[in-house]
């Protein structure tokens, strides 16, 4: 599955940017139409919906950690929060907000996990961004512990060189032209956008 991914992103490259784009489009429209989120936003199959606003819709999750385990949604269909406008997922973020605060009143909950994945390799199984909104108790059954990994301080500087390489790129003022950043944007976001 991995490979096949792989492959079609050389393919995508090596094309010329009208075919690429026609091919993504595609792609998208296809993820659009199968996306189980999407189908949900379209009324062909229910939920149990709990908040909707012109841009989020809300719901609860249909296998629940704890009764009200809730989703919240954007309504346009992307697959990574990365590629989410910043004031589009500020819209969001604010809605997780408030819906966590009131699955927590709603459920007298001790606590509560708010978990978004993204990608397979993080255990994301439908390719539509959305957050859990998980109501938790001491001694529930859900696993807080992560497994964790020692890494010697080589290691520790040679990951924190990578990112703050690409951080100082997001943040510091563009010194060029406009094809500078065009190009930068599209080399940022091209993994991700495929479904
Ligand atoms: P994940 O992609 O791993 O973050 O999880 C997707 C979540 O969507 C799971 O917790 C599913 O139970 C939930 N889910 C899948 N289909 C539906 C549906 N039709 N209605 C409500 N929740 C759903
Ligand atoms: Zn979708």
């Amino acid at each position: 599955m991995e490979d096949s991914k792989f492959s079609l992103e050389s393919k995508l490259k090596a094309m010329n940017p009208e075919e690429r784009e026609k091919v993504v489009e595609e792609i998208k429209k296809k993820a659009i139409q199968d996306c189980i989120f999407c189908k949900i936003l379209r009324g062909e199959i229910p939920a149990k919906k709990v908040f909707e606003s012109e841009d989020v819709l809300s719901f609860l999750d249909i296998n629940p950690v704890n009764p009200g385990h809730t989703l919240v949604i954007p309504k346009k269909h992307y697959l990574f929060i990365t590629q989410i406008p910043d004031g589009e997922l500020s819209a969001l973020m604010s809605v997780v907000k408030k819906i966590a605060g009131v699955v927590l009143d709603a459920t007298k909950a001790e606590g509560i996990t708010i978990s978004q994945l993204n990608g397979k390799a993080a255990g994301q199984i439908v390719p539509h961004v959305h957050f859990h909104i998980i109501p938790r108790y001491e001694n529930d059954k859900m696993d807080n512990h992560w497994p964790t990994q020692k890494l010697d301080d080589e290691q520790f500087n040679n990951i924190q060189r990578k990112i703050i390489e690409l951080v100082k790129k997001l943040y510091e003022p563009k010194e060029n032209t406009e094809e500078k950043v065009e190009d930068e944007d599209e080399e940022y976001e091209f993994k991700p956008r495929l479904p």
